[in-house]
């Protein structure tokens, strides 16, 4: 079965919801899903087809009907998974299934009935009483995340700007492929991760109304992470570290089958694609013959990578309605759940990583009790070393026992000891006034330098504690379960739950060796009986030839639909394509399209096309086209405009498009002494004079673009003067 030693299959179980008042309504059809417990197999019944068309049956690790309840799937299918996170595993559980069929309901359930919690809100339960139950030699520390895949990008559900922000996804060789910056939670109770879950889950649910049946077009993960550390045989402190992932997948019927357009196909080709990708994970690794499995397709294949043929063990929840009308959806979900079930992972232990957060707290807690014990040791000796008599109150504790209250009585008695000794500065009569006052002062500031190290240390205990905290210690009740006889009726369900699996195992293996050697055991005591039997037989192969036959050209027809679902995405996208095309090559000039073009490079790791910066580095930024400088004298460069006026001469018929430029060209003196000259300079005017085109009217454009300012603002009539001017001189 297994591939090597620490190789273990896809755990895969399947669960069928009731039927909902609406399909029970539609008709006395009834379900097409039935479902033998015992054997762990779903028969699904063709509503389309003739009676005598044999049913497709499929055998799983566990099925639940519709009437299992939440903890039946928790205990017998879930927590083994969980206990194995405790261990220090990496673990994965994931709901697949259309729209609708209790994808959501298994893994959250309506969390305020103990009934009806899903495996999330009993994973909280699990992990803390695990952790309140174990040893005490052990320490935890618990961190939760929480995030969706929407249109593939990654949100962060617990950071309140999530709509604006995109994560990234980073691989490292410790943790394999992960999230940057996803907003982690220290938890310490079971409360404080509920709080972390809901907070997520109303993230969520403002998605839901703004856009549109939003939970079931994006993927939602929550993480959870449990580090342990316990004294190992050589006495140092060993860390385990296990991550277990919860997803949520958006719903698995096709979204582009509705005939969607612009924004909503884009959503639907990217679903699909996150969705299709996983199923070519699923095949490739089912497969095991294709070398490639294309993890890199989508961005939920990719943080799955270790669930799917990695380091995890992995439970999938393919999720079944049993209305006729939802045929072809239920079985392509068992057809998906039947392949993910020959996917081999290779679980191990995570042991003492490099980036183990709680290696880090227990740190810096060592850090802060040496700086605590170290004002502890100053404040004890300055005690001791004190010459002012304390009437014999003198702390005899420990060292080991040193308690705030210590350190509270040294303060006490030196604020005393400070008010005591300005109060005798105060009353000593022989003392100047002036020198009074200075040693008042100086007891004013030993007294403000006492008040902040007070504040200091209670600062670093209050740091201390809240450090501290955080790590849970095995041995203590972090919850009331002083009933033992729960306890009891908790192990007892597990070793229940145990055993039922064991049998289903076994009967699975049973009907398989029964059909292999039901005939080598038979012997024919005549010719007539051996024909019977091998007629017997022949019948039963040819059902099973048939039923194999018409998979076949199921499987080909769900094929060609899908091609042709797909093409179909391509051609809209294509179309989308051309028309984005259109308006680039007609209204985007070349040469800026080229300096784009040059400018952007594909990022792999994001899959996304970005701009290069526009200055390279400091040593290009030399090569930056200057700014052309003008020809002497002149403000700024010569227009086209300009120049071809100056070759045209005065009289040119252009000139009689900017009527301005034709009054203010006419006498080239007048404007300059109020607009350019009167305020500035007088010794620059000359310059102007100087000017080799001044004849030719070359000062026009400046001349015509100041007059235009000035009118604009009407601060200066001197440009309306020189715009009258001329004509009068005309
Ligand atoms: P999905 O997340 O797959 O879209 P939901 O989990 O939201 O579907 O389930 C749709 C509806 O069906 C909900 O009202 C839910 O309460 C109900 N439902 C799903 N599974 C079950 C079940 N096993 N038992 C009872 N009700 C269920
Ligand atoms: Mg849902």
């Amino acid at each position: 079965m297994s591939k090597n030693k620490s190789s273990e299959c896809v755990k895969v179980v399947v669960r069928c919801r009731p039927l909902n008042r609406k399909e029970e309504s539609n008709g006395p059809a009834g379900g097409i899903v039935q479902m033998d417990l015992k054997l762990g197999q779903v028969i699904l019944r063709n509503p389309r087809a003739p009676p005598c068309e044999p049913l497709k049956t499929f055998t799983f690790d566990a099925v639940y009907d519709a009437n299992s309840k939440q903890r039946d799937l928790y205990d017998e299918s879930v927590r083994p998974l969980i206990d194995s996170v405790l261990d220090g595993f990496n673990g994965t559980i994931f709901a697949y299934g259309q729209t609708g069929t209790g994808k959501t309901y298994t893994m959250q359930g309506a969390w305020m009935d103990p009934e009806k919690r899903g495996v999330i809100p009993n994973a909280f339960d699990h992990i803390f009483t695990h952790i309140s139950r174990s040893q005490s030699d052990k320490q935890y520390l618990v961190r939760a995340s929480y995030l969706e895949i929407y249109l593939e990008e990654i949100r962060d559900l617990l950071d309140p700007n999530h709509a604006n922000t995109r994560l990234e996804l980073r691989e490292s060789p410790e943790t394999g492929v992960y999230v940057r910056d996803l907003t982690s939670c220290v938890c310490k109770s079971i409360k404080e991760i509920e709080e972390v879950m809901n907070m997520g889950n109303q993230a969520r649910a403002v998605g839901a109304t703004d856009m549109n049946e939003h939970s079931s077009r994006s993927h939602a993960l929550f993480l959870i992470t449990v580090e342990c550390s316990q004294p190992g045989p050589d006495g140092r402190k060993h860390i385990r570290v296990g991550r277990l992932n919860l997803v949520d997948l958006a719903g698995s019927e096709r979204q582009a089958k509705t005939g969607v357009h612009g924004e909503r196909l884009k959503e639907a080709a990217k679903i699909n694609l996150s969705l299709s990708a996983l199923g070519n994970v699923i095949s490739a690794l089912a497969d095991g013959r294709s070398g490639h499995v294309p993890y890199r397709d989508s961005k939920l294949t990719r943080l799955l990578q270790d669930s799917l043929g990695g380091n995890a063990k992995t439970v999938m929840v393919a999720t079944l309605g049993p209305a006729p009308q939802h045929y072809d959806e239920t079985l392509t979900t068992l057809r998906y759940a039947n392949r993910a079930k020959n996917i081999h992972n290779q679980p191990r232990v995570n042991e003492d990583p490099k980036d183990a957060l709680l290696r880090e707290f227990q740190k810096e807690i060592a850090r802060l009790r040496a700086q605590l014990n170290h004002r502890k040791w100053r404040n004890k000796h300055k005690k001791d070393g004190d010459v002012w008599d304390r009437d014999g109150d003198e702390d005899t504790a420990g060292e080991e026992d040193y308690e705030e209250k210590d350190a509270e009585d040294y303060m006490t008695l030196e604020e005393q000891r400070l008010e005591l000794e300005k109060e005798a500065i105060r009353g000593d009569r022989f003392l100047l006034a002036e020198e009074k006052q200075r040693l008042l002062g100086e007891k004013e500031r030993m007294m403000g330098d006492l008040r902040k190290e007070q504040e200091a240390t209670e600062q670093l205990t209050a740091k201390y504690k809240a450090m501290e905290s955080k790590l849970l210690v095995g041995g203590k009740n972090i919850m009331d379960h002083t009933n033992e006889q729960q306890k009891m009726l908790e192990i007892k369900r597990h070793e229940i739950a145990e055993q039922t699996r064991n049998e289903r195992e076994i009967q699975q293996q049973m009907l398989i060796q029964d059909e292999e050697t039901l005939e080598l055991r038979e012997t024919f005591t005549s010719l007539q009986q051996e024909v019977e039997a091998k007629t017997k037989k022949l019948k039963k192969l040819y059902a099973k030839l048939q039923c194999i036959k018409t998979e076949i050209k199921d499987v080909n027809d769900e094929h060609v639909r899908s091609r042709q679902e797909l093409e179909q995405t391509q051609n809209e996208l294509t179309r989308e394509l051309k028309f984005k095309y259109l308006i680039i090559e007609n209204f985007i000039p070349p040469e800026e399209k080229n300096k784009i073009m040059n400018r952007l490079t594909f990022d792999p790791e994001e899959d996304q096309w970005k701009f290069q910066p526009l200055v390279q580095s400091e040593s290009k930024s030399s090569q930056m086209k200057k700014r052309p400088s003008s020809a002497v004298g002149y403000k700024r460069p010569i227009t086209q405009f300009a120049r071809v006026a100056m070759t045209m001469g005065p009289r040119t018929r252009y000139r009689a498009e900017n009527v301005m430029l034709l009054e203010l060209d006419m006498n080239p003196l007048n404007i300059s002494s109020p607009d350019r000259y009167s305020e500035s300079d007088p010794s620059q005017s000359p310059s102007q004079d100087s000017s080799p085109s001044k004849d030719r009217g070359v000062c026009k454009s400046t001349s015509w673009c100041q007059s235009q300012k000035s009118l604009k603002s009407s601060s200066s009539n001197g440009s309306l003067v020189a715009c009258q001017t001329p004509a009068v001189a005309q």
